[in-house]
This record gives structure tokens, C-alpha cells and sequence, in this order.
């Protein structure tokens, strides 16, 4: 059976108090057992949080990764740091990253490397703009974003992967894919893994729907067959809100 997996993240959003306070409120409601719940709060903040979920399902993970171990990349963390305070997971690709700090399918790859080698678990993030969609050209630039920035990464241990397609026209827009425009997506992008890597690992792997889910959308997307959760940027900013979309798996 996949894992049912609902992931906020919390982006450039609130300071210290304001997530210590959503956390709690997080924390205090009843997780399901059938859900995975992971929260990606800013960086500065994850030694304090992950202190905090200590014992607790909650699981909080990065919303970014360097590719090198150590060394000259002011700003930036890695994975050997991340680990050191016990956060084993981490965003990659997410599509601000793609759009503002230049990530590209081919710098990605360095990541993942990166990340695999340190047993970090990825949730990768990909999808098409809008530009592609109306092109109809969404399954040929989602293929390539697979191909290039992840199955080319040679030995990919699959058990340290979940996949979020998250079509960049529908992020923060208000603009939800429909639950059938999820569903055939989702379906071709079992199919891409079916292809390269087998059924096993095709069947076995979480593909969560990210862009503007929220409490009223979320039922019907994460009914889909191949639907597996949902990556929540927005509505993760609500303790109410984020918790019904857990509850609506
Ligand atoms: C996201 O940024 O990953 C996201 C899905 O955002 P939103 O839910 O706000 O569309």
C-alpha cells in the first residue's frame, strides 16, 4: 500500500512565535494513523521544531538542500547539516526555486545525488506552466522533468522518494487543477516509473497534487486513484484549514 502523505509548506511565512504557535496547534489535534503529516517551516527555524515534534508523528523537513557537502555557498545548508539536527527530509524543485534561484532539471540531478547519498528522503517537486498546458505540451515537459532531473541519477533508491506534481498555473493562484486533470497526470506519471524503473516501484510510490488544495477541493483530488496527498503551501498556514486537509484522506 502507498503511503497517504499530506506535506505543508510554510514558504517565507511567519517569524518564530507565529510558527511555534501553528505548530502547537498542529500538534494538538489527533493525526490520523493513515496519513503521513510533514511540515517544511523556514530553515531557521527547523532545529526548534524538530526539537519540538520529537516523539510526535509530525515530521518536519527542509524546503531546500545544497548539493555540496561543505564549503564556500554563503547562505546555503546541507544535507550533513540537516541531519546533525535530525531533519531527514527535504523539498527539491520546488517551482519559486525553479522560477527564482535558477534550479534547473540539470541541477537538480546534483541534489538528489546529494541527498540519496545521505539517505535524505526527497519529496521532488515538477509540473508544467500554464504556457505548456495550453500548448498542450504538459506530459512532454513533465517527462522531462523526470527524466532529466531525477531518473537520470543513476541507483535511485526509490524507498527515499515521493513525487509532487504541482502544475506551476495552479500555485498560489486560487486555480486548482481538476480532479480529473490530477488523476490523468498522475496516472502518466505512474507510467513514466512503470516504464524505467518497473511496477513494483511504480505502484509503491506517493505522488502527491500540489496547487491551491484547500478544505473544499482536497476530498475530491485526493479520491483520485492515483492521487496519494497533497503538498499545501497556502492553506498550510492555517492549523484549521491544514488539519482538514489531513482529515480529507
Ligand atoms: C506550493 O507552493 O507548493 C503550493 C502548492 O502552494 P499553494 O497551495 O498555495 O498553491
Amino acid at each position: 500500500m502507498r503511503q497517504k502523505i499530506v506535506a505543508g509548506n510554510w514558504k517565507m511565512n511567519k517569524d518564530v512565535h507565529e510558527s511555534m504557535e501553528l505548530l502547537r496547534a498542529i500538534q494538538s489535534a489527533p493525526i490520523p494513523e493513515a496519513v503521513r503529516v510533514m511540515i517544511a517551516p523556514p530553515t531557521l527555524f527547523l532545529d526548534r521544531m524538530a526539537e519540538a515534534t520529537q516523539g510526535h508523528p509530525l515530521q518536519v523537513v527542509s524546503q531546500n538542500m545544497n548539493a555540496a557537502a561543505s564549503g564556500a555557498f554563503t547562505g546555503e545548508i546541507s544535507a550533513e547539516m540537516l541531519k546533525s539536527i535530525s531533519i531527514q527530509a527535504t523539498l527539491l524543485g520546488h517551482s519559486e526555486r525553479r522560477a527564482y534561484y535558477n534550479e534547473t532539471n540539470e541541477s537538480l540531478t546534483k541534489k538528489v545525488k546529494t541527498a540519496q547519498e545521505n539517505g535524505i528522503e526527497i519529496i521532488f517537486c515538477f509540473g508544467e506552466e500554464l504556457a505548456d498546458r495550453k500548448s498542450n505540451k504538459h506530459f512532454e515537459v513533465v517527462a522531462e522533468q523526470l527524466e532529466t532531473g531525477l531518473f537520470s541519477t543513476e541507483a535511485l533508491d526509490w524507498k527515499n522518494i515521493i513525487l509532487a506534481y504541482e502544475p506551476v498555473w495552479a500555485i498560489g493562484t486560487g486555480e486548482t487543477a481538476s480532479p480529473q486533470q490530477a488523476q490523468e497526470m498522475h496516472a502518466f506519471i505512474r507510467s513514466q516509473i512503470q516504464k524505467r524503473f518497473g511496477g513494483a516501484i511504480a505502484e509503491a510510490t506517493s505522488i502527491l497534487y500540489g496547487g491551491s488544495v484547500k478544505p473544499s477541493n482536497a476530498v475530491e483530488l485526493f479520491s483520485q486513484a492515483d492521487v496519494d496527498g497533497g503538498l499545501i503551501g497556502g492553506a498550510s498556514l492555517q492549523a484549521e484549514d491544514f488539519l482538514a486537509i489531513v482529515n480529507a484522506i
